[in-house]
Formats: structure tokens, C-alpha cells, sequence
């Protein structure tokens, strides 16, 4: 007998239908002797709804804002729907199962509302309860703060949760139910030509997370590296008599065949930001990134080049679109302090990124992205690079260009 923890996403609790169907999957793994904590996300769209209203109620709070406590306990409600009708119809096939809301494991988090980090899971009754043959239905999403308010773990974050109660209930795996039988070498909304991976490391994983991939929240896959969660990227479209393999994030020794470039990611939520003419002097760039940072607004690509103008310099910079006009308040803020001339900012770029742990003992990747690249006439802004990473910055207009020319360059299309 396993200790099993499923996580259901949006588009696979999207309604009654769906529920059922995953109650179809979930009754699979009990009826096979498995204690079973099942985690589930909002129907797809609620909470997207429910941040709208929010939204619609009063301007949008910075995090931290009393404000924003409120904004957590309205759309972690969507969470809460899923996992008490999923209860519900798991009963009514005759099993025995509650929903657990974040409060009541207690899954605790900090108080950073809207983007809350897990803390602990202590001494949770939930690993008791599965193992006496309830099955524990849990609303992802959501922890309780040490104010004891509701707090959210951000867009996505339902896949943390899980990861978390697999690791806090010691899980002998914890299986990721989505739209897409597993993890792709890009997403397969671009390209037709993307190739379900089979097995893929904790840290490609983590790159590909942390780049853009959708797939997976990035800090579950901090979380399952560093608990060694065996996690698997399943879909909950297949039938559940036949369900397929997917792909399972593992360690790297445990992969047999090593790919030079693994996946290749876009990512279209990005913005730039140019600061023009800053005096060529130690502490201006600190000043800037200071004062971001203090904002809690998350900075990315960073270059710096000289200004035609002698003794000056310019910086550009990238984050994420959703902090972009807090980024142009903040340094309109200090711009007497810093002492540049002039802001611009651009919404349409996409950054772009080739992942795969062959680059540490192989030459050429970057060299092939780029060659590549030219040829298809698209021009790079901005890059950076990890020892596992090589990302560019360029228009958003190019980017499912960029993202099929280069999946190919690589040899990662689909045999023909
Ligand atoms: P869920 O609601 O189940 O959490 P998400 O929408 O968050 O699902 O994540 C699944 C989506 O991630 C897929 O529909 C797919 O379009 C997208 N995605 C992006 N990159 C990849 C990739 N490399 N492999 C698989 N899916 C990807
Ligand atoms: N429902 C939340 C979201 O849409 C959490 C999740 O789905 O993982 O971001
Ligand atoms: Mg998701």
C-alpha cells in the first residue's frame, strides 16, 4: 500500500462532468489499496473571475496591503467549491471522503498575501485519515498566515500545495493530473512538432519552471528537488482504465537518455524597461535596484551600455509585464535621486529559452541559437544565461517563430 497524493487542475475540475471523471481516476488508486490525499484547483476560470472582482471592488492593492488579505480569502473561495464537490461525489459512489481547506491541515505560509510562501506542515492529521481509507480531498492554493488570515501561494500555486502535503505526509509519489499528457519539449499549444518527454531532471524542470513553462508551478519543483518528491505530469483526458505514462521529473542519474537541449521555452509575460542617460558613477544601479527591490518588484535581464552622451550610460532591464507600471512608478519615484533623463518601457517582447543539462559539457548551443535566429531575421535584445539556460529577449511578434525554428534546430521536432 502507497501513499499517493493526485493533484487536479483547472481545466480538469472545469465542471460536474470533469469532476466526475476525476473521481473516476481518484476511486482507480483507492480501489488498487492506496491511501489517497487528493489535491484539487478552482474550476478553469474562477479564479480568474474571482480576481476580477476584486479588481472591479477597488483598485488593486500592493501585496502586503490590508487590503490584499481580503483579496486572498475571496479568491481562494474557488478552491474551496472544487474540493467540497469533489467530496461530495466521491461519497456518492460509496467512498469515504472530506475536503480539507488549507486552515485545517494546517498548511501555514508567510504573510506575503498573493504570493505566500509555505512555511510548514506540521503534525497534519490528513496522513492518518488517508491511511484509515478516507480519502482527503484538499483545496490547493491556499494556507493560513501567522495572522491566521487565508493566504494564496500565487497563479499556479495549487501545484505547490500538493508537492508540499506529498512531501509533509512522505508520499511515495504525488502525480500532477493537467490538460496535456505530460511535459512537452515545448508547449504543444505552439507546435505540433512538440514531443512528450519521458523522463526530465528536477533542475531542467526547475529552469523550464522558472523560464515560463506553465506546466508546473517553479516552486513545486523546488520543493519535490529538495524532498525528492518523485513527481509525474500526467493527463486526466486519458481514459482512466488506460491511463499513459507521462513524463516523471527525477534525478538526473536517473535518466538514461541525455539530450543536448531538452526544451525549448517562450515566455510572453515579459516587459522591458530602459533608463536612459544614468551618470556613469558607483551607486546609481544600486539606487535603481534598490528601490525595486524594496517594491517587490522581481527584475530579470539587466544590460547595461554606454549613452552617445560621454560620462552616461543606459540600463534595460526586464520583469514581468504584471509589475511593469509599478516598476515605472517606482523609478519615476527616484529619478532626482538617480539622476537619469528618461524612461521607456515595451511590452511587446517575449524572452526565449533553450534548457538542457547537456550544455555543461557541450560547446556550441548558444552559437547554434543564435546563427539560428539570424537566419530567420529576428533580432536579440537582451540575453542571459545559466550553466543549464540561454535566453534571449526579442518582439513578441517573432516569438512562436523563434520557438519552432529553433525546436528544430535542435532536433527536437517529432521524427517525420
Ligand atoms: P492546470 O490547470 O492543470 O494546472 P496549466 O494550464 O497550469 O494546467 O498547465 C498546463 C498547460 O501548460 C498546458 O495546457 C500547456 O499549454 C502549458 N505548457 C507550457 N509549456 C509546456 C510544456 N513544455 N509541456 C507541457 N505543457 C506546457
Ligand atoms: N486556481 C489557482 C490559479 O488559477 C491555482 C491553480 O490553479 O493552481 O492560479
Ligand atoms: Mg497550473
Amino acid at each position: 500500500m502507497a501513499r499517493i497524493v493526485m493533484k487536479f487542475g483547472g481545466t480538469s475540475v472545469a465542471n460536474l462532468d470533469r469532476i466526475r471523471a476525476v473521481a473516476a481516476i481518484v476511486r482507480r488508486e483507492v480501489d488498487a489499496g492506496h491511501s489517497v490525499a487528493v489535491v484539487v484547483s478552482a474550476m478553469a476560470g474562477e479564479t480568474n473571475r474571482l480576481i476580477e472582482l476584486c479588481e472591479e471592488a477597488g483598485p488593486p492593492a500592493p501585496a502586503l496591503d490590508a487590503r490584499y488579505v481580503e483579496h486572498d480569502a475571496v479568491v481562494s473561495t474557488g478552491e474551496q467549491v472544487t474540493s467540497g464537490l469533489l467530496a461530495l461525489v466521491l461519497q456518492n459512489l460509496g467512498y469515504r471522503a472530506r475536503s480539507w481547506q488549507g486552515w485545517q491541515i494546517p498548511l501555514k505560509t508567510s504573510s506575503a498575501h498573493g504570493r505566500a510562501r509555505i512555511s510548514e506542515i506540521e503534525d497534519t492529521m490528513l496522513g492518518d485519515a488517508i491511511d484509515q481509507g478516507e480519502v482527503a480531498v484538499v483545496s490547493g492554493f491556499q494556507g493560513i498566515s501567522p495572522q491566521g488570515r487565508i493566504a494564496t501561494l500565487g497563479r499556479g500555486g495549487s501545484d505547490t500545495s500538493a508537492v508540499a502535503l506529498a512531501a509533509a505526509v512522505k508520499a511515495d509519489r504525488c502525480d500532477i493530473y493537467t490538460d496535456v499528457d505530460g511535459v512537452y519539449t515545448t508547449d504543444p499549444r505552439i507546435t505540433k512538432q512538440a514531443r512528450r518527454i519521458d523522463r526530465i531532471s528536477y533542475e531542467e524542470m526547475l529552469e523550464m519552471a522558472s523560464v515560463g513553462a506553465k506546466v508546473l508551478q517553479t516552486r513545486s519543483v523546488e520543493l519535490a528537488m529538495a524532498y525528492k518528491v518523485p513527481l509525474r505530469v500526467l493527463s486526466s483526458f486519458d481514459p482512466p482504465d488506460a491511463p499513459g505514462s507521462g513524463t516523471l521529473i527525477c534525478d538526473e542519474e536517473d535518466i538514461v537518455e541525455q539530450n543536448i537541449v531538452t526544451a525549448v521555452t517562450p515566455d510572453l509575460n515579459e516587459a522591458t524597461v530602459t533608463v536612459h542617460a544614468i551618470p556613469d558613477e558607483p551607486g546609481r544601479a544600486a539606487a535603481i535596484f534598490t528601490s525595486l527591490a524594496d517594491a517587490g518588484v522581481n527584475i530579470d535581464m539587466i544590460v547595461q551600455s554606454a549613452s552617445r552622451e560621454p560620462g552616461f550610460a543606459n540600463l534595460s532591464f526586464t520583469t514581468k509585464e504584471a509589475d511593469l507600471d509599478r516598476a515605472v512608478e517606482v523609478l519615476n519615484g527616484v529619478k532626482s535621486e538617480v539622476g537619469f533623463n528618461a524612461l521607456q518601457s515595451d511590452r511587446n517582447v517575449a524572452k526565449i529559452s533553450v534548457i538542457g543539462v547537456g550544455m555543461k559539457s557541450h560547446a556550441g548551443v548558444a552559437a547554434t541559437m543564435f546563427q539560428t535566429l539570424a537566419n530567420k531575421g529576428i533580432n536579440i535584445q537582451n540575453i542571459s544565461t545559466s550553466e543549464i539556460k540561454i535566453s534571449v529577449l526579442i518582439d513578441s511578434d517573432a516569438a512562436e517563430y523563434a520557438v519552432r525554428a529553433l525546436h528544430e534546430a535542435y532536433g527536437l521536432d517529432k521524427a517525420k
